[in-house]
């Protein structure tokens, strides 16, 4: 099976696609609705915490701790798993991860898979490796659902159909599902519902992601607000779940800590409605669940980023979604314009590590550096601070990361600034100067409002203030 590299598949034209977004008003209400809903929510619930808002710095440690001791870690839960019936697959990247969970279905003669809602599942490209096979799999996420059935990709980690209201789910249905149309939403998720269930009931295999995972017990966990999840899981023979290999934790005290987080920082519930924990396959004694279970754990470029300490930290994300609802660039141009399938800040530097800083560098450069995402981190993870370091990688390059000094025009210009700045006499001429060639551009209201090539870039949407007449250190030479 031949998977595309991941930066065909994802990096589709980011200022196009923002441009897009911009216009789009449904999308731009329902990110402004998403925003004030959950942003702010989770900043109240981290607030009310019994523990107090600095959980998240102690999740931060046990995240640390679990990816100081990541090998030993996996290697635990593996063994445990084992134990538990279950059977594991290291994947060293999205190919070998795709073979295996195709072989499955192989071996078990798989017509109909169905799916729990896994990012994982969008980052390795397997409902296309599916389809390829003749298997067909069905989102079991209401929002996955919608997307499918419209063939788009999730615009958003827990809401993956945010892009999208009523009456375009109407007509989507109408046309798909063969229903009249209707706006309404209980009768839209019972038809969903409808639909659904056959598919549950029918299907040879299923498929889920994995939230988090503890070695100490060998097992998984995966939660959801519609119990469609465990249903996808338990009711066809087999179970195969994928999990990003940072996704474990050491203890199932850290586990059950880091889960309420993760519920938290989701949603702002204390708990999601569905939480399965799930380790291995049925028991003798049992009537339900899958005869058999499989793991995959996936590397798919996260040891490069475990081995490189100014990204190690990437890893202790447990894909919440808490910094996409607080993003202020998210909140103006939503998922899709990233590329699948991670999005927002996380995606922002996540996306690049994985598939190539070049290729993702407008991902990086497009966020705002405002902080707001690590302040609403479950786990503290320093986002802005990665964004940086890979900013710096752009405009310097790094032959350990194959990246390509992005813009040598930018470099030669900010040493030229550098050194500008950095010599008195220089910089007061060059102030002087550029008093006097503002006057050549035009103004409104006291405002430049075009500025010529290679720089018109500042005034394509916002106006820019013209230097002063004198400069602060020439005023204050005359007592002004
Ligand atoms: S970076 Fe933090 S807030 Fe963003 S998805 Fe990961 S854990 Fe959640």
């Amino acid at each position: 099976m031949k998977v595309e590299p991941m930066d065909e598949i994802i990096f589709a034209d980011y200022l196009a696609e923002t441009r897009k977004a911009l216009k789009n008003q449904v999308l731009q209400h329902a990110l402004a609705d998403l925003q004030n809903r959950f942003g702010r929510g989770t900043a109240l619930a981290y607030q009310n915490l019994p523990e107090g808002p600095d959980l998240r710095l102690k999740a931060h440690e046990i995240r640390m701790e679990a990816i100081g001791n990541l090998d030993v870690l996996l290697a635990t839960l593996a063994g445990n798993v084992r134990k538990n019936g279950g059977q594991v697959f290291f994947a060293e990247d999205a190919a070998a991860a795709v073979d295996y969970c195709l072989g499955v279905a192989a071996r078990h003669n798989a017509r109909l898979a169905v799916k729990g809602k896994s990012m994982i599942s969008e980052e390795i490209g397997l409902n296309r490796a599916l389809a390829n096979a003749g298997i067909e799999a069905v989102e079991t996420d209401l929002g996955e659902y919608i997307v499918q059935l419209a063939g788009e990709g999730p615009s958003h980690i827990i809401a993956p159909a945010i892009h999208k209201n009523r009456d375009d789910i109407g007509r989507l249905f109408a046309d798909r599902l063969k229903i009249p149309y209707t706006n309404d939403p209980p009768s839209l998720t019972r038809a969903a519902r409808k639909s659904l269930r056959e598919k549950f009931l029918t299907a040879d295999i299923g498929f889920s992601g994995c939230n988090l995972a503890c070695a100490e017990t060998g097992h998984i966990t995966t939660v959801s607000n519609e119990g469609n999840i465990r249903m996808a899981i338990t009711m066809p023979r087999v179970h195969v779940a994928i999990m990003g290999m940072e996704r474990v934790a050491a203890r199932l005290q850290d586990h059950d800590m880091l889960l309420r987080l993760l519920c938290l920082a989701a949603a702002a519930q204390n708990m999601s409605t569905y939480v399965s924990y799930i380790g291995g396959p049925r028991w003798k004694q049992q009537v339900d669940g899958p005869q058999e279970f499989h793991l995959v754990i996936l590397d798919n470029g996260r040891s490069r980023i475990l081995a490189d300490e100014q990204f190690r930290e990437m890893l202790y994300c447990i894909r919440c979604a808490a910094c996409l609802n607080v993003c202020p660039v998210y909140g103006k141009i939503g998922g899709h314009s990233y590329g699948h399938p991670y999005s927002g800040p996380m995606g922002a530097v996540i996306m690049p590590l994985l598939a190539g800083i070049n290729a993702g560098r407008d991902l990086c450069q497009g966020e705002t550096l405002c902080g707001a995402c690590r302040d609403a981190c479950p786990v503290n993870i320093d986002l802005p601070r990665m964004l940086l370091a890979l900013r710096a990688k752009l405009a310097d390059g790094d032959d350990r990361w194959n990246v390509v000094r992005a813009d040598r025009g930018e470099k030669a210009a900010f040493h030229l600034w550098s050194w500008i700045i950095r010599n008195r006499r220089v910089y007061e001429f060059f102030l002087r100067l550029a008093s006097w060639g503002q006057r050549f551009f035009p103004h409104h209201n006291g405002m430049i409002r075009r500025l010529p090539p290679p720089i018109n870039g500042w005034t394509r949407h916002r106006d820019i203030h013209p230097p002063a007449a004198q400069s602060f250190m020439q005023r204050w030479k005359k007592g002004l």
